[in-house]
């Protein structure tokens, strides 16, 4: 089943009977998980935006807001053309799953459009996100919903959003976004934060395991803001980033990749695939990739790419989820009973998040933070939460995946319950 919410409600389910010995009311606790499969409103509209040409195209446009128990609405907004009602509504439960791991006081939302941003115009991508900003006006704010980029979108789109929201409204109100250009109020560290978020928590994974003699060999699906990033740090850390890859292909050199010089490439030649080959380096497809002999494996893409088969023939020793919803439940299964950890995305790639947390923070009170109060609070934020759901992994004898889901679970219940939600 490839449904990114069915598995999302999977993965609730499978922390049900480990969270079920800390609520003695279990009526309560039986609601609050029932609310928590549900989403508390779900938007669409139909966005009309006048092309290039005078006519009216029209674009399906979402907003999910799963749960609001610790605090307003946080999520990101996609762009491309396979973005659905369900694939939105999985999103936004990673999405509340994911401030519950971190501790921060947000809830779960997310948004998109079904829109491939390539196929249109500069000009009509900025009439798309002004049009969605005023539809969507009534449902986000500073203390309601704060929307921030997700693939295919970034600053600029941010930044239109932003102007858009501002004028229907006639107020100034920066803090309604995240992830804006640094003019607009935008957080030093926000671009890298999900990425550098990532490397953070291998160091702190690695720092559990026997030092190894050889550099940490890894291969990463993605080649985005995440895969990238994650990729330069990696290196700087003294990682061995043997692969990485966009939707063309990999990339593939057994000695190291240069990280900046393979991004210049892709300025230029647009796909992997359209680069005239370079000495040391071999093209494999993105299957090939995801069952390289590596120590990790690390998926930046899109969602479900780990599928059972992938996990029967993957030849890493640990995922490292940046991208969210990578794994299938069944493939999940498949991983723990080879003894191939997982780390999960709740967890991995929510440097993110908690960088525009500290973005909403600033804006709010109105003071600028410098790179290293950024980057410093970064690091003791998710080296908190991996020990927490590592300690907890370990009392219980359980993987990453549930420990992270019960830690967040039962703060997200336990506000329910004490709001009398549940
Ligand atoms: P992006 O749009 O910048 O990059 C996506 C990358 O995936 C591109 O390199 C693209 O070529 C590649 N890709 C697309 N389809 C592919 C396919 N079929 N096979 C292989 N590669 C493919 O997006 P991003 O911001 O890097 O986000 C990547 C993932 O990380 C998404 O799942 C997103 O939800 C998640 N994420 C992003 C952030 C963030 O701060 N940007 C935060 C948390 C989670």
């Amino acid at each position: 089943m490839n449904n990114a919410f069915i598995n999302a409600k999977k993965q609730i389910d499978n922390a049900v009977p480990l969270l079920k010995e800390d609520y003695r009311e279990n009526l309560q606790f039986k609601k609050a998980i029932r609310l928590l499969k549900k989403h508390q409103k779900i938007i669409r509209k139909t966005l009309k935006v006048k092309t290039d040409n005078g006519k009216i195209r029209k674009f399906l446009a979402y907003r999910a807001q799963h749960n609001n128990a610790r605090g307003p609405f946080k999520g990101g907004i996609r762009f491309h053309p396979q973005v659905s009602e369900d694939e939105v509504k999985a999103l936004s439960v990673w999405m509340s799953i994911k401030c519950g791991v971190v501790g921060i006081p947000f809830g779960g939302a997310k948004g998109g459009i079904v829109v491939d941003p390539k196929e249109i115009s500069l000009g009509e991508l900025k009439s798309l996100c002004q049009e969605y900003s005023r539809q969507f006006s009534s449902y986000i704010g500073p203390w309601v919903d704060i929307p921030a980029p997700d693939v295919n979108t970034g600053e600029q789109e941010m930044a239109w959003m932003l102007e858009a929201y501002e004028r229907k409204l006639g107020i100034q109100s920066s803090a309604t976004f995240t992830g804006k250009p640094l003019s607009l109020g935008g957080s030093l560290g926000r671009n890298d934060a999900t990425g550098l978020g990532g490397v953070y928590i291998l160091s702190e994974y690695l720092k559990t395991k026997q030092p190894r003699k050889r550099k940490i060999e890894i291969a990463i699906q993605g080649f985005g803001n995440v895969g990238f990033t994650f990729a330069k740090y990696a290196i700087k850390s003294g990682c061995n980033v043997i692969c990485i890859s966009d939707s063309s292909g990999g990339l593939l050199n057994p000695k190291g990749i240069n990280i900046e010089k393979l991004s210049a490439m892709k300025s230029k030649y647009g796909y992997f695939c359209n680069i005239p080959k370079i000495k040391g380096y071999r093209l494999i497809t993105n299957n090939v990739l995801l069952e390289l002999k590596v120590d990790v494996l690390v998926p930046a893409a899109l969602e479900n790419v780990l599928t059972k088969n992938v996990a029967r023939n993957t030849n890493a020793k640990l995922i490292i989820e940046m991208a969210n919803g990578p794994t299938m439940p069944e493939a999940d299964e498949i991983f723990e009973s080879r003894g191939i950890e997982v780390l999960p995305d709740v967890l991995c790639n929510s440097g993110g998040v908690t960088v525009s947390y500290f973005e909403w923070v600033q804006n709010l009170s109105g003071y600028s933070w410098n790179l290293k109060r950024v980057n410093d609070e970064l690091r003791d934020v998710l080296n908190r939460a991996f020990m927490e759901i590592y300690e907890m992994k370990r009392k219980k004898n359980i993987s990453f995946r549930k420990s992270a889901y019960i830690l967040s679970l039962k703060r997200i219940i336990d506000a329910m319950i004490i709001r009398g939600r549940a």
